[in-house]
């Protein structure tokens, strides 16, 4: 006889919730609202102890189990229908130590309070672009952001691993404990266990000078082709980003402007302030400017820069792939598909991930993609179930146009659920160590809701 969930209840501290509780709409409930699903209990973890539970109560009733961070995962893998979800959101500490400074969060902390945290004392790690993605599924799939050039990936900067395992072992994982494990953990996704505190290696950095510059359409060809020169030998403390953005009514964006489709870029600069000027003067000089903004800002503030644009509740349907080369046979894919951006909230990134990120070996740790110089993102985003066919339509021309100009593989925590297919291409050579430590760790595939690694 498996665990009842009244025994369960006894077991943790967090709240376990079910379909008769008030808040179990609530509790359901994930980032990308087209995810409507319907679990048999949301546990709230608020320790490793009520995790390693809520572990135990899945497998031993032969439950599916979901877990969720950030909640983030455009394809929904923080819920599922009928199963158990480990919610980590109780689970937010930070805690950074200045004089190793390193930091130390919890599994559902998410960027915002990290880089609030880690900012008090000049200090920061690579992390998300948007405050409220969880710091968990970002860093297991590899993470992306402002300071990848300079720093490396944020998987890069993960210096230990507190891990619950599918067995309910709570174990640390390191260089050298279970090192296996923390090899897989820098990029293989949520395959391998639940991580319930990540530490971090961070490096000094307040404010930084950047924001954004927006040009005319027709200056598409020049500003991806400047990009692609300047971002291949631009000093690593320098990151941009071209994206193809509707224009908000932003108060620096000319009114007449409100509401037309232009290509910007996104700039950021971690070195000295007083160099940010200079630093960021050849993106200026790229092409006549619509609008801008840049200035010195607080680091924390630039990644929360988007986040009025992607609130919760929106329908997200997201393609990503990794690019060598930006040639023009893919400026040209974009000059047709990024000027039909549909609406306000979707966009289209193509970020650099070239700099500290080449310098770690493709083998190193499970992301593989250490020879490509960028990673795109289409990332269809609207309020409207209604337009939904025409959304996804869009994300997937888009992708269609790319796709031959593109490696096979693309970042695991950019992809649709659709994507499964792909997830072999995505590890290249590193697929056979990840099944290897997936079958050391959870042979039954217990952690299957995730960009999956079958054992
Ligand atoms: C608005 C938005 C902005 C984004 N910006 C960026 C960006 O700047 N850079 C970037 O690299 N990516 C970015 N992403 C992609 C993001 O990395 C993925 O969506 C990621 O999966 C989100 O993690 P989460 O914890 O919020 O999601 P969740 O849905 O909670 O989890 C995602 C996956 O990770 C697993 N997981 C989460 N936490 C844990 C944990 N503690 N232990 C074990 N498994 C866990 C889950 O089981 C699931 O498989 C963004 C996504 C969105 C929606």
């Amino acid at each position: 006889m498996g665990i009842t969930v009244a025994q369960l209840r006894e077991q943790v501290r967090g709240a376990v919730i079910d379909r008769d509780d008030a808040g179990f709409d609530q509790a359901r409930r994930v980032y990308n609202a087209m995810i409507d699903r319907r679990p048999q209990v949301v546990v709230q973890c608020r320790n490793a102890g009520d995790v390693a539970a809520a572990v135990g109560y899945a497998r031993e009733n032969g439950l599916d189990l979901a877990v969720r961070g950030g909640g983030h995962s455009v394809p929904g893998f923080g819920t599922c229908d009928d199963g158990v979800v480990i919610d980590l959101a109780p689970m937010r500490g930070v805690r950074v130590v200045p004089g190793s400074r390193t930091v130390r969060a919890e599994g559902g902390a998410t960027w915002g309070d990290v880089d609030a945290a880690t900012h008090a004392f000049g200090l920061a790690t690579t992390g998300g672009i948007i405050s409220s993605t969880g710091v968990g599924g970002l860093t297991l799939g590899g993470g992306i952001g402002h300071l990848a050039r300079g720093q490396g990936l944020t998987c890069d900067n993960l210096i230990s691993a507190d891990v619950v395992t599918a067995g309910g072992e709570l174990v640390v994982a390191d260089e050298h404990r279970h090192a296996d494990l923390f090899w897989a953990l820098r990029g293989g996704g949520g395959n391998f266990g639940v991580v319930t505190s990540f530490e971090f290696r961070l490096t000094p950095v307040r404010d930084i000078y950047g924001g954004l510059i927006f040009f005319e359409l027709d200056q598409i060809p020049n500003v991806l082709r400047a990009y692609r020169e300047i971002i291949a030998d631009a000093p690593e403390r320098l990151s941009m980003f071209p994206a193809f953005q509707i224009a908000p009514p932003l108060p620096f964006i000319p009114q007449d402007r409100h509401g037309d489709a232009l290509i910007a870029i996104v700039a950021c600069w971690a070195g000295p302030i007083d160099a940010g000027p200079d630093a960021v003067r050849p993106l200026r000089d790229i092409a006549p400017i619509v609008a801008e903004h840049l200035g010195p800002m607080p680091y924390p503030l630039l990644n929360g820069t988007f986040d009025v644009l992607v609130p919760p509740g929106l329908q997200h349907y997201w393609k990503a792939n990794f690019v060598v080369e930006l040639t023009d046979e893919m400026i040209a894919a974009h000059v047709e598909h990024g000027p039909r951006v549909p609406v306000v909230n979707s966009t289209v990134h193509i970020y650099p991930i070239n700099g500290a990120c080449h310098r770690v070996a493709p083998d190193a740790t499970a992301f593989a993609y250490r020879d490509a110089n960028f990673a795109t993102v289409i990332a269809g985003m609207w309020p409207d179930p209604a337009d939904n066919a025409a959304n996804i339509a869009w994300v997937r021309d888009y992708y269609a146009a790319t796709a031959p100009h593109s490696e096979e593989g693309g970042y695991v925590n950019f992809m649709a659920g659709d994507d499964q297919g792909r997830i072999k291409a995505n590890y290249r050579g590193n697929y056979g160590r990840l099944v290897q430590v997936k079958r050391a760790y959870d042979p039954e595939n217990l952690f299957h809701l995730n960009q999956n690694v079958r054992p």
